[in-house]
C-alpha cells in the first residue's frame, strides 16, 4: 500500500514537472536549451545510454542529426538510423506520430530503442532517439506515457524557437536586401558614386550641419572639358570607361570620411566638402585638375587624357550673412565653373555665395 502509495506520488510529480517543461525555458530559447532541458527531464524518466535529437531539414525533408549524448555516439546513432530507416520504422513514426519501443540494431542485441516523435498537429519536426540497457519488456507503460508527454511539449516549445529562428534569419536577409535596394537608388549605376537624388536629399542636411555647428562647407563643381569630343573620338563604351576611372580618381584624393561626389548630370559631378574653407576647397580643386590633366586614363583599348574644369564655392557659417540654401550654393558653383570654361577651360574658378 505505502508502496504503491509512494510511486503514485512521483507519478503526480513527474507530470506536475512535465506540465512546467515550458516555464522552464526563456523565450526566446535555442535548439540547444530547449535539448538541454530536455536531457534533464528524460534522464529523471529513464536510464539513458546514448540520446540523439534528430530534426527534420526544412529543404531536404530529411532527418538531420543534430545532437547526441554521449557527444561521441554520433557516428553509431547514424548508423543506427539508417538501418530503421530501411527497416521502415521512420516512416511509422511520421506516419503515425506514436512513440515507438524496439529492439537495438546497431547496439548491442541487449539494448532496447525508445523513438519519440517530436510533432505538432500541424508537422513532423524530427525524432528523438534513445538506446537504453534496459530491456524492452521492462520499460513500464507509464514511462512510455511520461516520455511521450514530455516530448509533446518539447515539440510545442521545438516549433515556436524554430519558427522564431527561421524568422529571424528571413528578417535579417529582408533586411540586407532593404539596404542594398537604398544603396542603389542612391547611387549611379555606371560610375558607382552618389547621384543626383542623393545630392538633393543630402546637401541640405550638411548646410543645416554647417550652419548648427558654425562651420563652413564648400561645393566644387566639375565638367569634363570637350568630353564630346572623347565619344567622337573613341566611342561612347569608351567615354563610359574614362568616366568610372574619372569619378575612381577624384575619390581618392577627397577625404573618405567628409567629402562626397554626386553624379550631377552626364559628365558633371559635385563634389560636397564639409568644413571647409573657400580657400582650402580652391586648393583641393586646384589638385585635381592638375592630377587629371596630366594622367593618361588607360581603358582597355584606348589611352585617353582629359582636363576638367571647376567652380567652387561656399560659406563660413561663423561669418556669413547671407542666406544659405542649396539652389543658391548650386547655382553659384554653376556661375564660377560657366566662368571656368570661358576663360578657356581646364582650371578653378572660385567665389563666394551669391544670390
Ligand atoms: P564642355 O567642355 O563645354 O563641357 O564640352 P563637352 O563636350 O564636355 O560638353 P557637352 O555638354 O557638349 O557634351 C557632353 C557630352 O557628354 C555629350 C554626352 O554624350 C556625353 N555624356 C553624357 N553622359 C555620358 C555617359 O554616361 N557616357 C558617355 N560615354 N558619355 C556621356
Ligand atoms: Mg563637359
Ligand atoms: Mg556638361
Amino acid at each position: 500500500m505505502g508502496e504503491g502509495r509512494a510511486a503514485l506520488l512521483e507519478l503526480i510529480e513527474n507530470i506536475e514537472r512535465l506540465g512546467q517543461f515550458q516555464d522552464r525555458l526563456d523565450f526566446p530559447s535555442s535548439v540547444n536549451q530547449i535539448w538541454t532541458a530536455f536531457l534533464v527531464d528524460v534522464q529523471n524518466l529513464i536510464e539513458i545510454e546514448v540520446c540523439a535529437l534528430f530534426l527534420v531539414d526544412d529543404k531536404s525533408n530529411e532527418f538531420v542529426l543534430k545532437h547526441t549524448v554521449p557527444e561521441n555516439s554520433s557516428r553509431r546513432c547514424r548508423d543506427e538510423i539508417d538501418l530503421q530507416i530501411e527497416c521502415g520504422i521512420f516512416s511509422w513514426i511520421v506516419n503515425r506520430r506514436q512513440p515507438a519501443l524496439i529492439p537495438a540494431l546497431a547496439f548491442e542485441k541487449t539494448k532496447s530503442i525508445v523513438m519519440l516523435p517530436l510533432s505538432t498537429v500541424k508537422r513532423t519536426l524530427g525524432v528523438v532517439m534513445i538506446v537504453t540497457p534496459i530491456q524492452e519488456s521492462f520499460i513500464t507503460h507509464e514511462n512510455m506515457k511520461l516520455l511521450t508527454m514530455l516530448t509533446k511539449e518539447c515539440s510545442l516549445v521545438m516549433e515556436n524557437t524554430l519558427l522564431y529562428e527561421r524568422l529571424r534569419k528571413e528578417h535579417l536577409s529582408l533586411e540586407k536586401a532593404n539596404k542594398e535596394i537604398k544603396l542603389l537608388s542612391r547611387t549611379d549605376s555606371l560610375t558607382g558614386c552618389y547621384n543626383r537624388g542623393h545630392l538633393n536629399e543630402l546637401l541640405p542636411r550638411e548646410i543645416k550641419r554647417a550652419l548648427r555647428y558654425k562651420h563652413s562647407l564648400a561645393l566644387a563643381m566639375c565638367d569634363i572639358d570637350h568630353f564630346k569630343n572623347v565619344n567622337d573620338t573613341y566611342g561612347h563604351q569608351c567615354g563610359d570607361e574614362v568616366l568610372k576611372i574619372f569619378v575612381q580618381s577624384i575619390t581618392d584624393l577627397i577625404r573618405a570620411d567628409t567629402d562626397w561626389v554626386a553624379r550631377y548630370g552626364g559628365e558633371e559631378f559635385m563634389l560636397v566638402l564639409p568644413e571647409t574653407k573657400l580657400d582650402d576647397a580652391c586648393g583641393l580643386a586646384e589638385r585635381l585638375r592638375k592630377h587629371i590633366a596630366q594622367k593618361v586614363i588607360e581603358t582597355e583599348e584606348d589611352r585617353v587624357r582629359i582636363t576638367a574644369s571647376f567652380g567652387v564655392t561656399g560659406f563660413d557659417a561663423a561669418t556669413t550673412s547671407h542666406r544659405i540654401t542649396p539652389e543658391a550654393l548650386i547655382n553659384t558653383a554653376d556661375k564660377y565653373l560657366y566662368e571656368a570654361k570661358k576663360q578657356g577651360r581646364n582650371r578653378v574658378v572660385k567665389g563666394p555665395i551669391s544670390d
